[in-house]
């Protein structure tokens, strides 16, 4: 909505509220509309706004600047001020702060600061909610308390048999994929419910076991930077030109070189471990660690049970290997280092699949 306003009002001063990307989409289609001072008004200072939070927030972020956005972080707009039915200033007060300790929004305003910013538009880029007044109480379709369609979150089935939603409407707002996602699950739950199929899908988790001598990531991946894609000049930023131009085929490689694959898992298997301690030594990222079971902090029935289970008891003095798989980089080093193939790179695949009767099941499409 903010997007289709700006391209299409002509304007000479803009003010847009907000501090997410959408309010930068909104400030910076602004100018490409033409309009010659576009201002950001924000309660969060710089270091708050949650377009900060991403390195690819933080280069729309310095786009916008350089396209000329002027920003005004903790202000509030306390009212618009008009005549003649349209906006002629945005009455503005301070913002002492705008989350409390627990980073929960509970902005604490500053009255003693009093601004008022002439303009003849204000885009509001601070969130929207689905109008669903159209929705009766007799169609059956529940509407949530936060104002969005509830759903089943696992077929996306609302409340009237035969419906379904997705996408921002039954989750609020998010992000696209998450809306494609949606529609691809809704499509599959609508012919479920056309057939009559009432099983839920079954979920298949394969692993295979990728041979260590196999196993090798690009070169110099750990260390690559993000590069921000590449754009176009600040004067050709116009009507609906596209501003990001996308990598060339070499940096594309490059940059998808970055990913550190966490569909694959280091594996440790106990029975096959000497405790040579080469695995620890050899990683990089300090993800590996082998230390007594005693130091362990584990509840103490948890900690019998798993030694029972591998008939050990506790009289002998016993090892735990602690790994931290956000930290580990997939590099493999762990693996190839291992004398005995006690540690293995593993790749986990996932799949649904329709229950047939009979206990078998037909692969859904993807
Ligand atoms: C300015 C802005 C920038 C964004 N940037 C990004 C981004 O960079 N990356 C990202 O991943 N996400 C971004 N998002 C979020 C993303 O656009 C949404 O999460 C996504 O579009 C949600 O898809 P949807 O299909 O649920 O809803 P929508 O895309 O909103 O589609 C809903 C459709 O339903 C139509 N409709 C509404 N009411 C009715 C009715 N009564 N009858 C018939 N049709 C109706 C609407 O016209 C609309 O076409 C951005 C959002 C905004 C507002
Ligand atoms: S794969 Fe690399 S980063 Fe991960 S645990 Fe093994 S050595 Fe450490
Ligand atoms: S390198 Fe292999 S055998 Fe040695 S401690 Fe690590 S997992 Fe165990």
């Amino acid at each position: 909505l903010a997007l289709r306003t700006a391209l299409e009002m002509e304007s000479e001063q803009r003010a847009v509220e907000g501090a997410m990307v959408a309010a930068l989409d909104a400030a910076r289609a602004a100018v490409r509309a033409g309009v010659p001072d576009v201002r950001m008004i924000s309660l969060e200072s710089f270091d708050e706004m949650p377009v900060m939070r991403t390195t690819q927030g933080r280069e729309e972020f310095e786009e916008a600047r350089k396209e000329g956005i002027v920003f005004h972080t903790q202000r509030g707009a306390r009212r618009f001020l008009g005549d003649g039915g349209r906006v002629r200033a945005v009455e503005l007060i301070g913002v002492k702060r705008t989350y409390d300790e627990q980073g929960r929004f509970h902005p604490i305003y500053d009255e003693s600061i009093h601004e008022v910013m002439d303009t003849d538009t204000v885009i509001l880029a601070i969130g929207q909610q689905a109008d669903l007044s159209f929705l009766k109480p007799e169609d059956g379709v529940e509407i949530t308390p936060q104002g969005t369609i509830k759903v089943d979150p696992e077929t996306l089935a609302t409340t009237a048999p035969g419906v379904f939603a997705g996408g921002d409407v039954a989750f609020g707002p998010r992000n696209l994929i998450q809306a494609v996602a949606n529609g691809k699950r809704a499509a599959l739950s609508i012919d479920d419910y056309l057939r009559g199929v009432t099983e839920r899908p079954v979920v298949h988790l394969s692993v295979e076991k990728i041979p260590t001598r196999r196993y090798v990531m690009p070169e110099g991946y750990e260390k690559r930077r993000r590069q921000p894609p590449p754009t176009i000049s600040l004067d050709r930023r116009t009507g609906i030109s596209e501003v990001e131009v996308g990598y060339d085929e070499v940096e594309a490689r490059q940059q998808a070189e970055r990913c550190l694959a966490c569909h694959i898992q280091t594996i440790y298997d106990p029975d096959k471990c000497v405790l040579c301690n080469r695995c620890v030594d050899v990683c990089p990222e300090y993800c590996l660690k082998l230390v007594p079971l005693d130091d362990l902090d584990v509840d103490p029935e948890i900690k019998e049970a798993i030694i029972a289970a591998r008939g050990l008891s506790l009289d002998q003095p016993l090892s735990a290997m602690i790994k931290d798989d956000e930290k580990c980089i997939r590099c493999g080093l762990c693996a190839i280092r291992c004398p005995t193939d006690a540690m293995t790179m593993e790749v986990f695949y996932y799949e649904e699949r329709e229950a047939l009767a009979g206990g078998d099941a037909r692969a859904l499409p993807v």
